[in-house]
């Protein structure tokens, strides 16, 4: 029996998971589930999964949860705060745990299990984006297991070798024989729209992505591209890539998610339907097999597979993450931080879409000095971006 903990339960990753999980009940114990805010959303996950443990990172929101919890006399024990997140990344009875949480806010209790030597089910980029080294390092020194979610570099894992799995952080592409590795990307929405009309994206347009269906900040993040750019700063670090062996290459249809690359010209890429059952599946019994729930891929209704180079002009996002990921780790914290509040403010309706790309690029340029030994540090420089973001969204608000 694996015993699993959720972070981010009540989001899309979260009820993926337990689409997977409610296939193998005999296998997979629902342990514990975390979530912001959404009282609604984790009650009925709690009357539904029974676990031992909720959490809620919003204070009020767990006791309201804990209140309606105790008049059903459920057994569920309702923890609070970052500190209650942190501590059902890491209960002893816990084997695996599934980091889902949707940005900065997913790096403590996703460190949490790292330090705790858990497997770790990595969907969070944002955590992995702003801690690059340390995380990595935290997960050498505990024995994590890091296994990716991301559908990207669940692909790129599948398509290493087992040596080069199992030194995930601190492989050596060289010595597995691969040259590049190649992320995938659909190039969002907006790959044809006409750049002059870009200032009138709506945000319902920049959620409703062709291939994937995804919470509202990784959708536009999609949108512009900023999702690719965090991956290339993930796959950096969980590949330990040089800039020149990772690649993006636009693949508008989603049926490729990712490839590998070989010194000797064979390239192997992981194929499906765009759906993160498979790759959920695929991290749970990393490295067995199990169903996902996931159809088939019928290659007689797939039809073209097309690849395109980016357009930066079209998507400045990426250019900013690829910048700043050779930066190093104060850039990339910075970009994070402005991008989520640039995100936040087009979603909220205070900025264009085309200003997200803009406040990303001036507050990357007014980079604050600062260290990124620790993760005070980095939590620092988080702060200090984002107050910059405001600063800039300010000057561009509708
Ligand atoms: P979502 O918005 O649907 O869900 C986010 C979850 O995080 C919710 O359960 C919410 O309650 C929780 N949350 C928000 N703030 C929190 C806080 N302060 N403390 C604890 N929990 C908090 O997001 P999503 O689409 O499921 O994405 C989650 C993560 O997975 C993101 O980092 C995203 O980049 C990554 N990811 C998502 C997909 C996808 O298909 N959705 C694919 C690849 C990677
Ligand atoms: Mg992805």
């Amino acid at each position: 029996m694996q015993r699993i903990s959720i972070l981010g339960a009540t989001g899309s990753i979260g009820q993926s998971t337990l689409n997977v999980a409610a296939l193998h009940r005999e296998s997979i114990e629902i342990y514990a589930l975390g979530a912001g805010s959404n009282v609604d959303a984790l009650y009925q996950l709690c009357c539904q999964w029974q676990p031992h443990y909720a959490a809620m990172a919003n204070i009020d929101a767990a006791h309201q949860l804990e209140q309606q919890l105790k008049a059903i006399g459920s057994r569920t024990q309702v923890l609070a705060g970052e500190s209650g997140m942190a501590e059902i990344a890491s209960l002893p009875e816990v084997d695996s745990v599934m980091a889902a949480i949707v940005g900065a806010a997913g790096l403590v209790p996703t460190m949490a299990a790292v330090n705790a030597g858990k497997r770790v089910l990595l969907a969070n980029k944002e955590a992995l984006v702003m801690s690059g080294e340390l995380f990595i390092r935290a997960a050498e020194k505990s024995g994590a297991q890091i296994v990716p979610v991301d559908s990207e570099h669940n692909a790129i894992f599948q398509c290493l070798p087992v040596q080069a799995q199992q030194q995930i952080g601190a492989c050596d592409l060289d010595a597995a024989g691969i040259s590049h590795i190649l992320l995938t990307g659909s190039g969002g929405p907006f790959r044809q729209r006409p750049l002059e009309t870009f200032a009138a994206i709506t945000p319902a347009e920049a959620i409703a992505h062709p291939n994937w269906s995804m919470g509202p900040k990784i959708s536009v993040d999609s949108a512009t591209m900023m999702n690719k750019g965090l991956e290339y700063i993930e796959a950096r670090w969980l590949f330990n890539t040089r800039p020149e062996q990772l690649k993006v290459v636009i693949h508008p249809q989603s049926v490729i998610h990712s490839m590998v690359q070989y010194q000797d010209g064979s390239v192997l890429a992981q194929l499906g339907q765009p759906s993160m059952q498979t790759p959920i599946a695929y991290a749970l019994s990393y490295p067995h097999r199990m169903a996902s729930g996931v159809a088939p891929l019928d290659f007689t209704q797939v039809g073209t597979l097309s690849f395109e180079a980016p357009d930066f002009a079209r998507y400045p996002c990426l250019s900013l993450a690829i910048e700043a990921c050779h930066q190093g780790q104060v850039a990339t914290t910075t970009l994070n931080a402005a991008n989520e509040e640039a995100v936040a403010a087009f979603l909220s309706g205070r900025i264009d879409f085309d200003q997200i790309a803009a406040v990303n690029a001036q507050v990357l340029t007014t980079l604050p000095q600062a260290s990124a030994d620790d993760l005070e540090s980095l939590m620092a420089v988080d702060t200090m971006a984002r107050t910059l973001a405001q600063v800039e969204i300010g000057k561009r608000l509708r």
